[in-house]
């Protein structure tokens, strides 16, 4: 069978370049790539997809989300949390290992590797833990959660507190071949804060977690990998210290990559006053000022990544108190449209805007993806930019509806999705 993908505007993000060219897909890669209309073959054996009006773009790679499974169920699976990434338009996900129990051992990687099978529909790549339970004291066996599948390390969700064990997780995550990703964050500091520690925190009562408690250990990771040289990769950032500590770093020539997530370039912490718990994350929104931050991190490629932290909760999590309420947002089918939002306001150029959220982590992670070429899997997005909707619960796949954005209008999505030559999701007209 051959896939004749014709008439759309593909863009390869290391190229940087938008090209009117048709796809043809054999044995679920990108067999040719020729000029719109060349292709002459006709027949019941082609199989035609109409891309006009779309730009297809590798299929975007998340390196931070949270599926719940196994444990919680009830928020999210393996199977549903893929399904929200196939209709987001992503067809490979990294996800964090703080289940129940946490992905701390071989048994607990093969079974979200089984499952993620099962599922069929995006490539998924778990993320172990750093240290057994997640607790923060004793290392996990590195070289045997790499032969059983995962990609990288991290204790998410809470930091190695230690220095001297982060230092010896970065030495031999480097020997095993696994990125390590930082939850940065002094926890002492953040102490009961629920929202960022500022002028609205004070206004509206709630208690804060002040922007040092990231910076903190952001500096903290910088100085290992400095220490050690290995590689250390600063999950969620969220403030303007951070990216000018991340600046220098990289202008030393250290090995530190970093990512956000759209809700740190799309909301501030004015979101919080009304109490909407679905303004509750962590690291939580800052500032106006650290928003411009973010962006411009983006801009010049301090922030090397867009990632979601996709963290689904139900009601039970959600519909409580303020400070009550877990931390924490799903992401997986809004990060497009609020990163175009980037493209048009001129932050990112779209290229620029489609590595951020393909190449960069699949290079980071040491997968496949994010190219488009002849011989690289045909792992595809299909994306309208100019399709306007307001977000709405109905169409969210995810189990959980924890969003702020919820309501609010959107502009572009993925319209459709495929991984290896086979279409996963499709918008319904
Ligand atoms: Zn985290």
């Amino acid at each position: 069978m051959t896939t004749w993908i014709r008439s759309g505007s593909v863009i390869d993000p290391l190229k940087g370049v938008v090209e009117k060219t048709d796809l043809i897909i054999e044995k679920g890669k990108i067999a040719r790539m020729l000029p719109r209309d060349e292709f002459k073959e006709q027949g019941p054996q082609i199989n035609i997809i109409d891309a006009s009006g779309r730009f297809i773009v590798p299929g975007l790679v998340d390196m931070h989300v949270h599926l719940r499974e196994p444990g919680h169920e009830y928020k999210e699976t393996i199977a549903t949390g893929a399904m929200a990434a196939a209709a987001g338009g992503y067809t490979a996900l990294a996800c964090m290992p703080n289940t129940v129990p946490p992905n701390d051992c071989r048994s607990v990687t093969e079974f979200i590797l089984e499952q993620a099978k099962r599922a069929s529909l995006v490539r998924i790549y778990p993320v172990a833990a750093i240290t057994v339970g997640q607790k923060g004291k004793t290392l996990t066996e590195f070289g045997d959660l790499k032969a059983a599948g995962a990609v990288a390390v991290s204790d998410d969700g809470f930091p190695v507190a230690d220095s001297r064990i982060m230092k010896s997780a970065l030495e031999y995550a480097r020997y095993h071949g696994l990125a390590v990703i930082s939850h940065a964050e002094d926890v002492s500091l953040s102490g009961d804060g629920v929202m960022h520690e500022g002028a609205v925190s004070t206004r509206i009562g709630l208690p804060g977690i002040p922007a040092a408690s990231e910076e903190i250990m952001v500096y903290r990771e910088i100085a290992l990998a400095g220490l050690t040289g290995c590689p250390v990769h600063i999950a969620h950032v969220s403030t303007k210290r951070s990216v000018e500590l991340i600046r220098r770093a990289k202008e030393e020539g250290l090995p530190v990559t970093a990512e956000t997530a759209p809700h740190y370039f799309s909301l501030d912490h004015d979101s919080v006053v009304g109490y909407d718990t679905n303004a509750k994350m962590n690291p939580p929104l800052r500032t106006p000022n650290d928003v411009e931050a973010i962006k411009k991190g983006l801009a010049q490629g301090v922030i090397d990544v867009i990632a979601t932290d996709h963290a689904p909760h139900s009601p039970l999590e959600k519909d409580v108190e303020f400070d009550k309420a877990a931390f924490g947002i799903i992401g997986l089918e809004t990060a497009l449209p609020l990163t175009l939002e980037l493209v048009r306001s001129g932050v990112l150029e779209l290229p620029e805007a489609v590595r951020k959220l393909s190449y960069n982590p699949a290079a980071l992670l040491g997968i496949q993806g994010g190219r488009l070429e002849v011989g690289s899997r045909a792992d595809l997005a299909f994306m309208d930019t100019e399709h306007e909707y307001v977000l709405s619960e109905k169409n969210i796949f995810s189990r959980s509806r924890n969003s702020p954005f919820i309501g609010m209008s959107m502009k572009g999505r993925n319209v459709l999705t495929m991984v290896g030559g086979k279409v996963v999701w499709e918008k319904q007209a």
